[in-house]
């Protein structure tokens, strides 16, 4: 792929790594690509980060066709930069681009397009433990009329943003509130997706959690509000009586990149993890006879997010005295451990940027 490089004139001053957040800062460059039925993908290009120009009758300003992905780079001990199994984001991306009739790409290509880009802003991957280059590749149709269709034209956009550790003072366990009103996915929609779609659509019930001072939900099914699905927008895991539990992925689920990865790192250590559907009647149960022992949640911003209180129709139950548990201690260690390069990567997880 020929992508063309346009170096900003005017770079901005990198900011101290203790001041970082989430997604709040950016770099100096971003890559951008233009997709059309007859032209298939064309102008590859690294441009100085900036406004984007849409047509006011843009496809996804009005039928909402976009889907993104994240991952992050990480900087090693020895200065070196890595990724985090970005073959994985890069099918997924596909899949979601499939399911809302976006055009999807070969997978060479978005490698290149994600590998090219973190070369061209390597300086800005922090060092501090726990910072690393969030990348957020996204694409949208953009089409110039408001008819209803499968789009024919498409723009796909990779930025970059240094981010701060999800822990500034150790890893607090959060407060969850289980929602059993709004839904965030059903079974034949988008949930498997990663569509800006269902973000807009777990809006309120986040809002109302968080005015009654939770900071995520924890969804159940959209047909029976029966089954539990994610935790805000990540997976979530328990163990209940020795037994490792995480919603099977049945569809309107998002197969998570951390959760897999939790999986493939449990069972090696020889534990059982059940994927199967758990319900809000058993959780419920193992909460109030107190088998409920760990309970956390899993993507990519947070690793792993320990859950210490779980409040259903008004009944509050704190998950393992409100602290963090050992296993979701040492999943967090070992994902973590693996993505900067401290511990050994046994699975073949890691990109080297080269
Ligand atoms: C991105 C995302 C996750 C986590 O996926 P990772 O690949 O682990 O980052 C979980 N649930 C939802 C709804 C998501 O959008």
């Amino acid at each position: 792929m020929n992508i063309s490089i346009t170096k900003t004139t005017c770079p901005k001053e990198k900011p101290d790594s203790s001041t970082l957040g989430f997604g709040k800062v950016f770099t100096d460059h971003m890559f951008m690509m233009d997709y059309s039925k007859e032209k298939g993908w064309y102008d590859a290009r690294i441009i100085p980060f900036g406004n984007l120009s849409l047509h006011p009758a843009s496809t996804v300003l009005h039928y909402g066709s976009e889907i993104f992905e994240g991952l992050k780079a990480y900087r090693r001990a020895d200065g070196k930069v890595q990724l985090f199994r970005p073959m994985e984001n890069i099918r997924r991306m596909n899949n979601s681009a499939e399911r809302l009739c976006l055009p999807q790409m070969p997978e060479e290509m978005m490698l290149e397009a994600l590998t090219t880009l973190v070369k061209s802003e390597e300086a800005w991957t922090p060092s501090a433990p726990g910072t690393s280059l969030y990348l957020r590749p996204y694409l949208f149709g953009n089409d110039e009329s408001l008819g209803v269709h499968a789009v024919h034209n498409a723009t796909f956009v990779i930025i970059a943003s240094p981010v701060g550790s999800y822990y500034k003072e150790g890893i607090n366990p959060v407060k969850i509130m289980i929602e059993d009103e709004d839904v965030r996915a059903v079974r034949g929609g988008t949930g498997y997706a990663k569509c800006g779609g269902n973000y807009a659509a777990s809006n309120r019930a986040g809002e109302r959690a968080a005015q009654k001072g939770y900071s995520q939900v924890l969804w159940l099914d959209g047909v029976e509000r029966k089954y539990i699905e994610e935790v805000g927008a990540m997976n979530v895991m328990f163990k209940i009586n020795g037994e490792i539990i995480t919603p099977a992925l049945t569809g309107s689920i998002l197969p998570g990149i951390t959760r897999k990865s939790c999986i493939e790192v449990l069972k090696k250590e020889g534990y059982n993890v059940s994927e199967r559907l758990i319900s809000i009647d058993e959780l419920s149960k193992a909460m109030a006879d107190g088998t409920l022992e760990e309970a956390w949640g899993c993507g990519t911003a947070a690793v792993v997010s320990p859950i210490g209180e779980l409040c259903y129709k008004d009944h509050k139950y704190t998950v393992n005295g409100g602290n963090i548990g050992a296993l979701t201690q040492h999943l967090y260690d070992t994902l973590t451990g693996i993505q900067c390069g401290k511990i050994e990567d046994t699975f073949g997880w890691t990109y080297l940027i080269k």
